[in-house]
């Protein structure tokens, strides 16, 4: 709104205000027309009409609040509000990698391309080039999962909470699972083993206790009424201390040896061994595949750096079983997620260009000494920005990877860490600025501690751009 209009200037009467045809044919909407179309143009005026007619109902009414000209300008900062998404590119400074509130991992180029390829028209989705008859989506990814984790077959869903229900519905439809109790996790937002367990329509049987579970415990939990045996990768937490539990080759001996199969939900579950890159172990789908498991099943979008999905790899007859659930077609991607992941997938057979070509990967193993070099770049200009009443300096930190990918441990980093420049009203200071910074075109989503707002720069790709809207802080 414009702002008080001087009082000499008050009009009372709504008679005043221009008509809505009147004002959609003024030379100041056209350009509104021509950008936002003329039906939201219409509403956005029909909008300030009814409050100006309120204003002048009572008494606050300024002539130059009439001026077609200030109507438009009203009516352009409501348009813009209006067409700008919600669901927007945000610069993620957490010192999570892989946050899942963030949208998780970013994805390769090759993926983007893909992606957007089969977007724009027609594909071979679901359609056999060779033979011209109806194909299968799962055909353009399973080869290459196959591939890369020793598995007979395999299957794609919407996400691994999909994938880890598919497969108990499939397999253990009104059967025991036995699970450890060590493992009954709870995954952010809703995932929690019990719930999808009954949602699936199995029967968990708790084994062992929270820290100790051992392979009698498994052995005494078996019976009859046994469907298949589950093992979870406790993603986001670890247990310590005096611990005991049952390796996936152990496991699978004691199942095997009932005639039973066994399932492992590997949350993450990565496709190379990541000490390659100097990161911690962490067991792969091939690793746990060759271990006994007769199906896996984790997420795309973690550790494995891509989309949105959930794979299940292993047994060719298990995977036949699944994909005639009806819930797997309920639970299929869409063609932009199979394109994507089936490129994402491909990268992987050049484990040498991996670390360049995966984004996830490279920003795990961006060397500290470059984070320190890009601190020093950036840490004047945002100074700069912030003026005298914070303090910015590059300070050692700690990233996680995130997605409950590796819990406990972390990837050493660098942050700018902002400081109050004096103790009194710090706090909401800081929370200010926080807010500041996620009102910029493209936000910048940090985090408090220590009574200082932390921006890690691990994550911190795009300088140009980061630097480019600093202008634009009004901490
Ligand atoms: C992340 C995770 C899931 C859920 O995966 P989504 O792809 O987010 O649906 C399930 N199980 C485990 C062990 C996980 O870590």
């Amino acid at each position: 709104m414009a702002g008080p209009p001087p009082k000499s200037d008050k009009v009372a009467d709504p008679s005043a205000i221009p008509s809505l045809d009147r004002l959609l044919r003024s030379a100041a909407a056209a350009p509104l027309v021509e950008e936002f179309g003329r039906a939201e143009v219409t509403r956005a005026l029909r909008e300030d009409i009814e409050r100006l007619r309120e204003a002048a109902l009572q008494g606050g009414l300024g002539a130059g609040d009439l001026a077609p000209d200030a109507i438009a300008r009203r009516a352009a900062a409501l348009l813009d509000a209006r067409a700008a998404p919600s669901l927007k590119r945000v610069f993620n400074l957490t010192g999570t990698v892989l946050h899942t509130n963030l949208g998780r991992a970013p994805i390769a180029e090759e993926a983007i391309t893909a992606m957007a390829e089969v977007a724009r028209g027609a594909s071979s989705l679901e359609f056999d080039l060779a033979t011209g008859r109806r194909g299968d989506r799962d055909s353009h990814v399973e080869a290459l999962i196959s591939e890369l984790t020793g598995a007979e077959a395999a299957t794609v869903v919407n996400n691994n909470a999909a994938a880890v229900t598919l497969v108990l519905n499939t397999l253990a439809r009104r059967r025991q699972v036995p699970v450890s109790r060590g493992e009954l996790v709870e995954i952010g937002g809703a995932f929690r083993m019990p719930d999808i367990m009954a949602r699936a329509g199995a029967k968990l049987i708790e084994v062992g206790t929270t820290n100790r579970t051992h392979g009698r415990d498994f052995e005494a939990a078996i019976g009859p009424a046994t469907g298949l045996v589950m093992k979870v990768h406790t993603s986001n937490y670890r247990i310590e201390g005096f611990t005991a539990s049952v390796g996936a080759r152990e496991l699978a001996g004691i199942v095997h040896a009932r005639g039973l199969k066994l399932f492992v939900d590997l949350g993450s579950g990565s496709l190379v061994d990541l000490a390659r890159w100097g990161l911690p172990h962490e067991p792969t789908v091939a690793e746990t595949l060759a271990a006994g498991a007769d199906l896996v099943s984790f997420s795309g979008d973690k550790l494995l750096g891509g989309p949105q999905a959930g794979l299940v790899a292993g047994r060719a007859e298990l995977i036949a079983r699944i994909r005639t659930n009806p819930l797997k077609r309920a639970l299929r991607p869409g063609k932009m997620t199979i394109a994507a992941l089936a490129a994402t997938l491909a990268l992987y057979r050049d484990p040498d260009r991996l670390a360049e070509r995966l984004p996830a990967l490279r920003l795990f193993t961006r060397p500290v000494g470059e984070l320190d070099a890009l601190g020093e770049r950036v840490r004047g200009p945002l100074g700069a920005a912030l003026g005298d009443q914070f303090r910015v300096e590059v300070r050692p930190s700690h990233c996680e990877i995130g997605s409950g990918a590796l819990p406990v441990e972390v990837l050493e980093s660098r942050a700018l860490g902002i400081t109050p420049a004096s103790r009194r009203g710090g706090g909401r200071r800081l929370g200010r600025l926080g807010a500041a910074l996620r009102a910029l075109p493209v936000p910048v989503i940090g985090h408090l501690r220590d009574d200082a707002l932390w921006l890690d720069l691990r994550t911190l790709d795009d300088e140009q751009a980061f630097l480019t809207q600093l202008v634009r802080l009004a901490p």
